[in-house]
């Protein structure tokens, strides 16, 4: 094998290493540079001829280079220098490397630069830096408590939401053991074999998922947490990453709704129960009620005598009045059951209306029930039940109005909708009560010693004007009276 000599060892250097390797005379001129040189910084030879190395040397890195030169050739040596180069293309290439000066009886004759692209360590090195600055951002901005322990279980991170959380200043827990500072005692041992476990086989059972557990504050007192612990291997060593948000408002709410929720299935039980006695109970009076009505209307026969036929007249108003009760109780649970049959025909308004005042002008001495103006329309609906609606707010408007003699009726055409108003100058009512008025069992507070009644009537009646696609609703004035109206579709004779 043919051996090479020094010069053709050194060729074989200069021309295929990797490093950029440039000779300059003492005014900067270049002498000479290497193939790597040329191929990094992307010239062709013959774009160094006769120019300066600092045409090729970043404007910024000019001063900075030649300092470093002239430290070399002045007092001989080499100097550890990093620089920018420019690229043909623009671009800058980051180096470092060595200067030297090549001396000739102690005169300098040039220097020798020898470099490695350090360009891609550099970005690699920046980009880092800068990941490493959004992570710092987020953690310190996180909403969430951010606590990070390496695997001897110290604290590595504890960021301003965990400050805020658990009261401990960073600089206070920073190094310290996890189990120490938040951890329950009754989880210590739990949270130290999880630990181990991991390490030894990699399984943990509390990584990776969102778990609900309580930790200890600062001042002692334990409260709700949700925690999400990651673990991550960095440089071989395992880092596990705390997610830790304080959920005492949210626990207390949660317990808050289930407490609503349980208070108002007691009270829908409750009201149930309400319900199927009201429906028993109506159910259980009808009967002995039904033979009460037959034996009064035994003795109301014409043959008689006199005083007994007075007596029964009176338990007839009674027994009326008792099955209107009954009625209007097994109409509730009917309600309720939504089992109300209608009979729907067509009907003359004028002429139904005028018949249900009749029925209850007859029931009254105290009040005179005055048509003021009707409208003879067309409807169509259930008469019996649309004069049930008649006889409840024309009942009220007497009841309520104690000491007046007059009730006002109109019906006039509203649209297509007949609107009946039914106007007393009794006793009124707050506006406060309108909404209320129309549910269940509802009475003005102020009039139960006074005025008897079970604050059903007008639940009722609602019910059956809103079947008939119709609307309830009142004007009152306390102390001056009140209007109660009601609208019915008109129909076409079609019907
Ligand atoms: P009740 O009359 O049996 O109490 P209603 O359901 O018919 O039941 O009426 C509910 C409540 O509305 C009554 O208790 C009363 O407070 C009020 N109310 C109804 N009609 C009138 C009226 N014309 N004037 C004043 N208050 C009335």
């Amino acid at each position: 094998m043919r051996s090479l000599n020094f010069d053709q060892h050194f060729k074989d250097l200069f021309d295929n290493t990797s490093d950029l390797i440039h000779f300059v005379d003492i005014d900067g001129k270049i002498l000479k540079v290497n193939p790597a040189w040329l191929n990094t910084l992307e010239y062709k030879m013959e774009d160094i001829v006769n120019r300066s190395i600092y045409d090729f040397v970043c404007p910024a890195h000019i001063d900075h280079y030649k300092i470093y030169r002239d430290l070399v050739i002045t007092k001989s040596g080499v100097a550890d220098i990093e620089f920018e180069f420019i690229a043909k293309g623009g671009s800058r290439v980051i180096v470092e490397g060595q200067i030297g000066c090549v001396y000739d009886n102690e005169e300098p004759i040039y220097t020798r630069g020898v470099f490695r692209n350090i360009t891609a360590k550099r970005e690699a090195e920046k980009t880092l830096i800068k990941q490493q600055r959004r992570l710092s951002t987020f953690i310190a901005n996180a909403p969430t408590a951010v606590v990070i322990i390496d695997e001897f279980q110290t604290i590595q991170e504890w960021n301003p939401k965990a400050e805020e959380i658990f009261e401990h200043k960073a600089n206070d827990v920073l190094g310290q053991y996890l189990s120490d500072i938040i951890i329950p005692q009754q989880y210590r041992e739990a949270h130290l074999k999880g630990m181990a476990r991991f390490l030894n086989t990699g399984m943990g059972v509390v990584l990776n998922k969102t778990i609900e557990v309580t930790a200890l504050h600062k001042l002692g007192h334990e409260f709700p947490i949700s925690l999400n612990i990651s673990s991550v291997k960095v440089d071989n060593a395992w880092l596990f990453i705390a997610f830790i948000t304080d959920i005492t408002t949210q626990k207390a709410m949660q317990e808050e709704i289930i407490r609503q929720q349980v208070m108002l299935l007691q009270v829908k039980n409750e009201e149930q129960k309400k319900d199927q006695f009201i429906s028993m109970a109506s159910h259980e009076l009808k009967t002995p009620l039904t033979s009460l009505k037959a034996f009064v209307q035994l003795l109301g026969r014409k043959n008689s005598p006199e005083s007994v036929l007075q007596l029964a007249d009176k338990a007839s108003g009674y027994v009326r009045k008792l099955e209107i009760l009954i009625g209007d109780l097994l109409d509730v649970s009917k309600i309720k059951a939504d089992k109300i049959n209608y009979n729907h025909q067509n009907f003359y308004f004028r002429k139904f209306l005028q018949e249900s005042i009749e029925s209850v002008q007859l029931f009254t001495q105290t009040h005179t029930i005055i048509i003021e103006n009707c409208i003879d329309v067309l409807c169509y609906g259930d008469v019996l039940r649309l004069e049930q609606v008649v006889h409840n707010l024309l009942t009220n408007a007497i009841k309520y109005s104690p000491g007046k003699d007059r009730i006002l009726v109109r019906a006039e055409l509203v649209g297509d909708q007949v609107v009946t108003s039914i106007e007393d100058f009794g006793i009124g009512i707050a506006s406060e009560h309108f909404e209320e008025l129309f549910n269940r069992f509802y009475r003005v507070d102020n009039i139960d010693m006074k005025f008897q009644g079970l604050g059903i009537g007008l639940y009722i009646t609602r019910e059956i004007v809103e079947r008939h696609h119709g609307r309830l609703w009142v004007e009152s004035k306390p102390g001056l009276g009140s209007v109660f109206s009601f609208s019915l579709p008109v129909t076409r004779e079609s019907h």
